[in-house]
């Protein structure tokens, strides 16, 4: 095969999001269109579409593509939802996610990150993001109620201040385990009678989730 047969890079990223199974074709578009390179340290840019975390400012990772297009595909995402993420990172989730709703709102304790990602963003004009530096999981955070809501690091259970931000019929998606070892993907619905349907997804490995904001040096 000659270099102009390879298949390129961002081919290969997306063949192995439909063989690892991701098979909604909105999430494949939006995972198409956001392009990962502008999410990642600038040494790292010709790994970008490698299907791996890479580390990123803050002692953080952007997190591997194929678990990005899995936690979307799992929120079941309509394109009038309200979603709020904790873990804006990167902003490369937050990304994706502004592709298949109509309102996303993301929250990260380290300002650093929540700066950048928000120039990432606008670059990308994703202007119906909103990055918010705060400790996601706090009660004290006036966010409103969502129809999604997606965390991106880990933690030990799922606070009722979450589910406390759930619409009827909201679903919430968030890995759950000990902060520095393999925790399971799980996402929660609330179901009709006021319920709550919880299903185990997959395990997946996140950076801790910590209280408060970040002191930053
Ligand atoms: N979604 C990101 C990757 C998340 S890494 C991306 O697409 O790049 C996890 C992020 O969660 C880190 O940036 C970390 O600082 C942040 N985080 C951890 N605990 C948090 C909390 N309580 N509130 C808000 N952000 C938090």
């Amino acid at each position: 095969m000659s270099d102009a047969d390879q298949p390129s890079e961002k081919m290969k990223f997306q063949l192995t999001l439909r063989q690892r199974g991701i098979s909604d074709q909105a999430v494949l578009r939006a995972m198409e269109d956001v392009p990962r390179e502008a999410f990642v340290m600038a040494h790292d840019r010709e790994r970008a579409y490698r299907d791996t975390a890479l580390p990123i400012d803050c002692g953080q990772t952007i997190s591997q593509p194929f678990v990005v297009a899995y936690m979307t595909e799992q929120l079941q995402l309509k394109p009038q939802h309200r979603v709020l993420e904790i873990g804006t990172g990167s902003g490369y989730q937050a990304a994706v996610l502004s592709r298949l709703v109509r309102d996303v709102v993301t929250v990260e304790r380290f300002r650093t990150l929540a700066d950048s990602a928000k120039r990432r963003l606008a670059k990308l004009g994703c202007d119906h993001v909103q990055v918010q530096v705060g400790d996601g999981l706090s009660a004290d955070l006036p966010l409103g109620q969502f129809d999604r809501v997606l965390v991106t690091a880990a933690i030990e259970k799922i606070p009722d201040v979450l589910v406390a931000r759930l619409a009827p019929d909201g679903v919430l998606v968030a890995p759950v385990g000990p902060p520095h070892g393999i925790q399971t993907l799980r996402r929660l619905r609330l179901t009709a009678g006021g319920g709550q349907e919880i299903k185990d997804l997959l395990d997946v490995r996140f950076v801790p989730a910590l209280a408060g904001l970040a002191r930053e040096t």
